[in-house]
């Protein structure tokens, strides 16, 4: 099938790129022409595992065209995805700025019946928006043209989005019940059939619902980690085990032990900004999401207990302190710094005084990015972080070393070399990667995130 993918960032170059790898002719639009240009040069602009191999092989096999060329891409697919960004607005809701002017642009441009896909996560009732935009635009240009939109949100996740594309576990498609709606489903149900050959996968619905379903799984999962982090800091203050607790109720299948891990806050591009958009949605139909209130007043508090912890260990005044942190991205397998919650801790270290040698295994360009502004009003605070490039390289010197990022090359350090390093054998562990009783036995002063059972 013909497809055109409408904005090449983390989740179209990778739906244009799976789609491309199982056989179909797929052109990619940005309207960043330097991101064209990387991708066209043979680069990947982002970290994702496997990307770069499916990117070269469809290349080769000219099934894979990446362009700013917006004209030529609305006449490319049948099938054209929005996946452009839909970043917060300043009171919370989404901005559909990206979405609509790609909208305008199909509008513009297209000839012949298309169907419009909503790859990204948009407010309900942002297709009807799609469709009003699109309408607008043929009118303009004296054209009456059949067209369909469809609400197909992704559920890929960061860091292991090539395999969830290729093995999801659901697929979400909603689609109109009129003529054009059908003949849009029919098109959707072909071109994901190779994802479902083992049992369908595919969940039809219509277009509101499947706008809803992003927001409520996001919801949900953000939700979960919230309840973990509160239930964690009274762990601390009871004397339990957080893993012991996490590991008691997800042997109940009703809860199940998947995302239940204690950690210091979410971050990312989704979950917080789609947090708010929902409770946002809520206040614009005069309903209060309280539950969603809650999850994130606790995640923004949670991306403060390392610090508490650590002013607690050393005081308020941090000036002449030195600290290893290992782990940048928001999450482990990516290079994404989108409210990254390493960047609280840092940024507050850094402002009481501290000096900071960062590592993270992929993420230090886009963290040199992300705290050259955070910390543009403070160059001094600035001038006293570092990046190293390799995880020991940052513990020399230091009083202590901040583990914020659970990469997998963390979970087995050598622990006598660690200590040899360290000023004092001192850890303050936000992702609870090792256990508490070995490291009391190797002599370590460990802090976790709700397991300070004495031991
Ligand atoms: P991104 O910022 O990485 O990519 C968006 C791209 O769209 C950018 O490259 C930008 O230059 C381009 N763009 C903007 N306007 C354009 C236009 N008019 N024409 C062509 N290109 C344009 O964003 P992302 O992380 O891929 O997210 C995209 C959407 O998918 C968002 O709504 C997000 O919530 C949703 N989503 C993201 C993830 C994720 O893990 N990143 C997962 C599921 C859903």
């Amino acid at each position: 099938m013909k497809i055109t993918i409408v904005g090449t960032g983390y989740v179209g170059l990778v739906t244009g790129a799976c789609l491309a790898e199982i056989g179909n002719d797929v052109f990619c639009l940005d309207v960043d022409p330097r991101k064209i240009d990387v991708l066209n040069s043979g680069g990947v602009p982002i970290h994702e595992p496997g990307l770069k191999e499916i990117i070269d092989r469809s290349r080769a096999a000219g099934r894979l065209t990446f362009s700013t060329d917006v004209v030529a891409s609305i006449a490319h697919g049948d099938v054209q995805f929005i996946a452009v960004g839909t970043p917060p607005s300043e009171d919370g809701s989404a901005d559909l700025n990206y979405v609509l002017a790609a909208a305008r642009d199909i509008g513009r441009h297209m000839n012949g019946f298309k169907i419009i896909v909503d790859k990204s996560t948009v407010p309900v009732g942002t297709a009807q928006h799609v469709r009003d935009t699109i309408s607008q635009e043929l009118g303009r240009r004296g054209m009456r043209q059949e067209f369909s939109v469809v609400s197909n949100p992704e559920f890929l996740k960061e860091g292991a989005a090539v395999d969830d594309f290729m093995r999801p576990d659901r697929i979400v498609i909603g689609s109109d019940s009129d003529e054009a709606g059908q003949r849009a489903r029919d098109m959707m149900k072909r071109l994901y059939a190779p994802f479902n050959r083992n049992h369908d996968r595919t969940l039809h619905m219509d277009v509101r619902s499947a706008e809803f379903t992003k927001y409520a799984a996001n919801a949900m999962l953000a939700t979960r980690i919230s309840f973990m982090n509160e239930l964690a800091n009274l762990a601390d203050s009871v004397g339990a085990d957080i893993e012991a607790v996490r590991r008691g109720i997800g042997s109940d299948p009703r809860i199940g032990y998947d995302f239940l891990y204690a950690g210091a806050g979410y971050g990312g591009s989704c979950f917080p900004k789609d947090v708010r958009a929902l409770i946002q949605t809520g206040a614009e139909y005069g309903r209060t999401l309280r539950i969603l209130d809650a999850v994130e007043a606790v995640n923004d508090a949670q991306k403060q207990v390392l610090i508490e912890k650590i002013t607690h260990r050393f005081g308020e005044d941090l000036t002449g302190r030195s600290f290893a942190v290992w782990g940048l991205a928001f999450k482990p397998n990516t290079d994404d710094m989108r409210e990254a919650p390493s960047r609280t801790l840092i940024a507050a270290l850094l402002q009481r005084g501290a000096s900071v040698k960062a590592y993270d295994p992929v993420a230090i360009d886009a963290a040199r990015g992300a705290f050259a502004l955070d910390l543009k009003d403070d160059p001094a605070a600035h001038s006293r972080l570092a990046f190293v490039k390799n995880q020991h390289d940052a513990l020399p010197g230091a009083d202590a070393l901040l583990i914020v990022t659970e990469w997998k090359a963390f979970k087995s350090p050598d622990f006598t070399a660690l200590k040899v390093a360290l000023n004092a054998p001192i850890v303050f562990d936000g992702r609870n990667l090792y256990e508490p009783a070995v490291m009391a036995d190797l002599g370590f002063e460990y802090h976790t995130i709700g397991r300070s059972l004495q031991h």
